[in-house]
C-alpha cells in the first residue's frame, strides 16, 4: 500500500535490536521527563501534570472483512499535553502497537510542537492491525471507523491526526471524509497529510526528512563537517529514510555507503544511488541483494565508521548494549525514541553529536501546522514558501537546542527538553493550571 510519493511519515518498521525490544517507551519518556525536571527545578506541580497524558481513548473498531467475517481492532487516541494549543500527532497502524506506545510518542509530540515553536501541544493515534495483510477495502472500512469512534474527541481545535508508519494520504483522505460526513460540513483541518486536492500541503511529502536535513547541515557546520562527499549510513527505508536518503544525496552531495530495512542491510563504500535503490525495494521488496552491493548485518551498519548515521526507523535501536560501538560523528534520529537514555550518556562521553528526534524529526508536524494554516486561510503556498519557512524553523530550533546544550554541559537531547519544558511549564502557569 505504500507508493512511491505517498507523503507518509511511514517509516521502515523493525526492531534490529531484538534484545531490548521489552524497552517500554513511556517509561523512558518518563524518565527523561524527570531528568530534565531536576535540572530545571521544575515546580512539583506541573512535573505530576506533564508526566502522565491528559486523555486516552481506547476504541473497539468492528470491521467487514473481505471473506463477510466480522474482526474488532483495537484502537487509541491520546492527548498528552494540550497547554499550547490543540493536540497534533499521528496514527500508526502497526500489529506491535500498545498504548504505552502511543503515550510514549504522544508524550515526544508535546515536546516536538513546543520545541519547534508551534501553537499546538501533543496527541497520538494506533490502532493494531497489520495493514500488509489488508486489502484497501479493508483499510477504508477500518480507517473510517476508527474516525467515527474517535469523533467525539478529535477537531481542527481539539486534537488533529496525521500520518505515521503505516499510514498515507490515502488513509488520512478517508478519515478527513468520514468526519466530514460525520460534522455534515467540509473539514479538511481535521487532519493533516492529505493529498494535495484535498488541501494537503505542498511540501509535505518529504517534510521530515528534509526538516531534519537543514538540522544536519546546521550540524555539520557546527562540527566542521563536509556534507559534500561525507559517508551517510540510513538505518530504515520508508518514507523517512528514503527521502533522508534522496536528499542528502541531491541536496548535499553526500555519499550513502549503507542502507538497510527489516529483511537486510547493505553496503557500497562508494556510495549506493538511493534512487535505484528504492525502485529496486518496490520491485523486490527489499533493499537486502541489491546489484553491487556488499550484505551486512543491522548491527553492523549501526557500528560502521560514517560522518552520519540516520535512524528511520523505529523506536530502541542505540541502547547500552551498542552505543559505545557507534562510529558516527553525528547520530540523526529522523525516528522517534530510537535512544535509550543509557546510551544517551554513552554517546555524550564519546563526543558524538547526536540530533535528538524531537528536534531532528519535527519537519513533519512543522509543515503539518503549515497545513492548517493553509486550511483556515484557503490559500495554498508553492513548495519554495513552504521549503523557506520550514528550514526558518528548523534551523532556529537547532540553535536554541545547540547554545542550551553548550550553556548548561548537558547532551543534546537534555538541551531540547529543556527549552520545551520550560515552554509547556509557562503555558500551564499561565492557564493556572498549576
Ligand atoms: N507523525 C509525525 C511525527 O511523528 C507527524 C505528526 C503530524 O504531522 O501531526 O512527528
Amino acid at each position: 500500500m505504500r507508493l512511491r510519493g505517498d507523503d507518509s511519515q511511514t517509516r521502515e518498521t523493525h526492531r534490529p535490536v531484538e534484545r531490548d525490544a521489552g524497552l517500554n517507551p513511556f517509561d523512558i519518556v518518563q524518565r527523561q521527563c524527570d531528568m530534565c525536571a531536576s535540572f530545571i527545578d521544575l515546580d512539583p506541580n506541573v512535573l505530576e501534570i506533564i508526566r502522565v497524558p491528559m486523555q486516552e481513548v481506547h476504541v473497539s473498531i468492528p470491521v467487514r472483512m473481505d471473506d463477510g467475517s466480522i474482526k474488532v481492532f483495537k484502537g487509541f487516541r491520546v492527548i498528552h499535553n494540550n497547554a499550547l494549543g490543540p493536540a497534533k500527532g499521528g496514527v500508526r497502524f502497526h500489529p506491535d502497537e500498545t498504548i504505552d506506545t502511543v503515550r510514549a510518542l504522544a508524550a515526544w509530540m508535546t515536546w516536538k510542537c513546543s520545541l519547534a515553536g508551534l501553537p499546538l501541544g501533543g496527541g497520538k493515534g494506533g490502532i493494531v492491525c497489520n495493514p500488509k495483510e489488508m486489502s484497501q477495502g479493508e483499510l477504508e472500512r477500518l480507517s473510517r471507523g476508527y474516525i467515527s469512534k474517535i469523533a467525539p474527541f478529535i477537531g481542527p481545535d481539539k486534537d488533529i491526526p496525521a500520518p505515521d508508519v503505516y499510514t498515507n494520504p490515502q488513509i488520512m483522505a478517508w478519515m478527513m471524509d468520514e468526519y466530514s460526513k460525520i460534522m455534515a460540513k467540509n473539514q479538511p483541518g481535521v487532519i493533516t497529510g492529505k493529498p494535495l486536492l484535498l488541501g494537503g500541503s505542498a511540501g509535505r511529502g518529504d517534510a521530515t526528512a528534509r526538516g531534519g536535513l537543514y538540522v544536519l547541515r546546521e550540524a555539520a557546520r557546527a562540527c566542521g563537517i563536509n556534507l559534500r562527499g561525507a559517508a551517510i549510513a540510513v538505518q530504515g527505508y520508508g518514507n523517512a529514510g528514503y527521502y533522508t536518503a534522496y536528499l542528502a544525496h541531491k541536496l548535499f552531495g553526500s555519499k550513502i555507503v549503507a542502507i538497510s530495512d527489516s529483511k537486510g542491510a547493505i553496503l557500497n563504500k562508494e556510495g549506493l544511488d538511493p534512487q535505484q535503490v528504492y525502485e529496486y525495494k518496490i520491485k523486490t521488496g527489499s533493499v537486502a541483494n541489491f546489484p553491487g552491493s556488499e550484505a551486512i548485518s543491522h548491527d553492523e551498519l549501526l557500528e560502521l565508521e560514517v560522518d552520519v548515521l540516520c535512524l528511520c526507523a523505529l523506536e530502541n535501536v542505540v541502547t547500552q548494549h551498542n552505543a559505545s560501538n557507534i562510529n558516527a560523528a553525528v547520530l540523526a534520529e529522523f525516528s522517534n525514541g530510537p535512544t535509550t537514555p543509557e546510551a544517551d550518556e554513552i554517546l555524550y562521553e564519546k563526543g558524538i553529536h547526536v540530533l535528538p528526534d524531537f528536534l531532528c524529526n519535527a519537519g513533519g508536524v512543522t509543515v503539518s501546522y503549515f497545513e492548517m494554516v493553509q486550511n483556515f486561510n484557503l490559500f495554498f503556498w508553492d513548495e519554495e514558501e513552504v521549503h523557506s519557512r520550514l528550514d526558518k524553523k528548523m534551523t532556529s530550533a537547532y540553535y536554541t537546542v545547540l547554545e542550551t546544550s553548550r550553556k548548561n554541559k548537558v547532551n543534546m537531547r537534555m538541551a531540547a527538553y529543556i527549552v520545551s519544558v520550560k515552554r509547556v511549564a509557562e503555558a500551564i502557569k499561565l492557564r493556572g493550571w498549576a
